[in-house]
């Protein structure tokens, strides 16, 4: 069921829950400001979710109230993880979905990262 992003954050979210170490997520790659996983029901060849360690329920509030190194720490955290995957060279997509016309069904912002296919028109 699509979340409405304007809820305040909701502390028992899954992504919370896998930030504070009570569920398990297949790491790709941690530092103070991202963690980043493989998602569980991956749509391309390579799929993974990249999360801030904030309490962020999407990209709005993310950009309206994070401290400026939070938000320069977290996009150099994606950018990071897909130059480590090499998936620069063939490319590769970031898609956030922001409450419910957008399908997002998790209440803490992730960046999903796509790739190793060709991905297909923007909105199909
Ligand atoms: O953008 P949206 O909220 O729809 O995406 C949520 C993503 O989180 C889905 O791709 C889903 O497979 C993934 N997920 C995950 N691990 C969980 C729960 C959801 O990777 N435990």
């Amino acid at each position: 069921m699509p979340i409405d992003a304007t809820l305040p954050y909701d502390e028992s979210n899954i992504f919370a829950r896998i930030l504070r170490g009570e569920l398990p997520c297949k790491k790709v790659y941690e530092d103070d400001h991202a963690l980043a996983f493989h998602d569980i029901n991956p749509q391309a060849p390579q799929h993974i979710l990249v999360i801030p360690k904030g309490a962020y329920v999407s990209w709005d509030d993310f950009s309206a109230r994070a401290e400026d190194a939070e938000i320069a720490g977290f996009v150099r955290a994606v950018g990071h993880v897909a130059r480590e995957a090499g998936l620069v060279t063939d490319g590769y997509r970031l898609l956030a979905n922001i409450g419910r016309e957008s399908g997002q069904e998790v209440p803490h912002l992730h960046v999903h990262i796509f790739a190793g296919r060709p991905l297909g028109p923007m909105l199909a």
